[in-house]
């Protein structure tokens, strides 16, 4: 990463809007660092997403205020990330501690991702701690947890044991149904039982696009890079997906069926245009730009 270049002022702008109006997604995450950092870039670049119809995720640690004028965009979801209870989450952000951070979303609403790790996982009554503090906050729109990724082979106190795994699933099942801010369907929560097993099966890997800061350089097999540990993947949006492709469509038929057929024929038809006439791919995907 710290070799790559990236774009600033109307090069950044001019540089993303050109990629998103070549790739067609349907969806686009600006994730960091912060895109807040490019602040200006971002009050030119939502208006224009929003014009092309694009639901749009910018997540962030909210160091700086997100600006009120963007509730204006109904298809922007602001997200904002925070590593557990406040004296963890302030050593560890610092300087996007608590206290700036409400700050920084007084006039907004946004929604709040979490990354359970095997210490928080290791304190019993610590998630329904979590969830009681921001259930209270009128700006909060909704709470989401996601578990902590390792890469393969990788050890160290925030992964996830089996057992803490269960416990953490158990207690969002519960949780979920006491605090309605917790949007996370029963069916999602039990994906993370079983996820993917390899990136190949991964439907959220294979229908989104990771771009790096020079916006050419392409992040594989999914957003984590490198060789993640899709047994212990812990992925709000691949869970979401997952479930998405167990729906049961007709009889033993799933999406995830439609979806694999659908997939290969596409990818069939892509590799006859390639081979006998050079047209420039369209074919539409929700990706991710970093
Ligand atoms: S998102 Fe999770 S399951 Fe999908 S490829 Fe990445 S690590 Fe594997």
């Amino acid at each position: 990463m710290r070799q790559l270049s990236d774009f600033k002022g109307a090069d950044l702008v001019r540089n993303v809007l050109a990629l998103i109006d070549r790739e067609k997604p349907i969806h686009v995450s600006l994730v960091g660092g912060d895109p807040l950092v490019r602040y200006k870039e971002l009050e030119v670049l939502l208006p224009e997403l929003d014009t092309r119809k694009i639901h749009t995720q910018v997540v962030t640690s909210a160091f700086r205020e997100i600006p009120k004028e963007w509730s204006r965009f109904s298809r922007l979801n602001v997200v904002v990330s925070i590593d557990g209870l406040q004296p963890e989450h302030d050593e560890r952000r610092k300087p996007a501690t608590y206290e700036r951070i409400l700050r920084n979303i007084a006039a907004v609403k946004v929604t709040i991702h979490s990354r359970i790790t095997g210490n928080i996982a290791s304190r019993p009554g610590y998630l329904e701690e979590f969830l009681r503090f921001w259930s209270t906050r009128p700006e909060i729109e909704r709470v989401w947890f996601s578990l902590f990724t390792p890469q393969r082979g990788a050890t160290g106190p925030e992964i996830l044991t089996p057992a803490q795994r269960v416990f953490v699933i158990n207690d969002l099942l519960r949780l979920r149904l006491q605090f309605p801010i917790l949007e996370m369907q029963e069916s999602l929560i039990r994906e993370f039982h079983s996820p993917p097993k390899s990136p190949a099966e991964c439907i959220f890997a294979r229908t989104t696009h990771t771009i790096s800061a020079d916006l050419e350089t392409k992040i594989t097999p999914c957003q984590f890079g490198g060789d993640p540990d899709c047994a212990q993947c812990g992925c709000i949006a691949s869970m979401v997906l997952a479930a998405v492709g167990h729906h049961r469509v007709l009889g033993r038929l799933t999406a995830g069926n439609l979806f694999q057929v659908s997939n290969r024929i596409g990818d069939i038809l892509g590799g006859v245009k390639k081979t006998f006439k050079p047209l420039p791919e369209s074919k539409p995907e929700p990706f991710t730009i970093l």
